[in-house]
């Protein structure tokens, strides 16, 4: 893996989605935690809690929410800011009833269904 880590991260991302069932998720993934790299994995939880705190536009679909949260976010913070968004949203954002009394990041949420 030494060349992938001596690549650019874009040019190390094309390498990686060339094989069949990697796509971006998955591209991010080897990306950030085995090289190093800055790049944000969205996985369910990062996807679901970002449409609804209103980091990313509700329509966008998941391919587009890589690149667009690689935008929002300084890259020497995606390890941290991906960790904890899916720490909010396996134990507070669940998909079925989010926590919102007990969210951290209730007055920075737009989710027009929060719960009282
Ligand atoms: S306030 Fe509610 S909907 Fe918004 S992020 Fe928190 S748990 Fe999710």
């Amino acid at each position: 893996m030494q060349f992938l880590a001596d690549m650019p991260v874009e040019e190390a991302r094309n390498w990686l989605t060339k094989f069949n069932g990697v796509g971006p998720k998955t591209a991010a993934i080897v990306l950030c935690f085995s090289l190093g790299k800055p790049a944000f994995p969205v996985d369910t939880h990062v996807y679901r809690v970002t449409g609804r705190i209103g980091l990313r536009p509700e329509k966008m679909t998941v391919e587009q929410a890589h690149p667009h949260l690689e935008a929002v976010f300084p890259p020497e913070t995606y390890y941290a800011a991906h960790l904890n968004l899916i720490r909010l949203g396996r134990e507070i954002c669940n998909a079925r009833k989010p926590l919102c009394p007990k969210c951290p990041a209730r007055k920075l949420c737009d989710y027009k269904d929060k719960t009282k």
